[in-house]
C-alpha cells in the first residue's frame, strides 16, 4: 500500500493518507490529484546533504545527487569547455 491514496471524496478527488485521513483538498481531475501525490512523494525523498564540491549543505533529491545546483553548474561548464 502506497503512503498516499487518491479516491473519490464528494464530486471530486482527494488525498488520504495511510490511515484513511484525508490530507488535502478536493481536487475536479483524478489527474491532478495523482500529480499532488507525486509532488508530495517528492518531497518527501529529498533530504539535506553536503555537496561533494563545495561542502555547503543543499537539498538532495535522493541517492545520486550528491553536487548543489551552482557546482553542478559549474561543471557542466567545464565539461562544455574540454569539448572546445
Ligand atoms: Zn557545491
Amino acid at each position: 500500500m502506497s503512503v498516499f491514496n487518491v479516491s473519490r471524496l464528494g464530486e471530486g478527488y482527494a488525498i488520504f493518507d495511510r490511515d484513511g485521513v484525508c490530507i488535502s483538498g478536493v481536487f475536479s481531475n483524478q489527474h491532478v490529484a495523482e500529480a499532488s501525490v507525486d509532488h508530495r512523494l517528492f518531497q518527501l525523498k529529498k533530504s539535506r546533504r553536503n555537496c561533494l564540491c563545495c561542502g555547503e549543505e543543499f537539498d538532495s533529491y535522493g541517492k545520486q545527487n550528491r553536487m548543489c545546483g551552482s557546482c553542478r553548474e559549474r561543471t557542466a561548464e567545464e565539461d562544455f569547455q574540454l569539448l572546445i
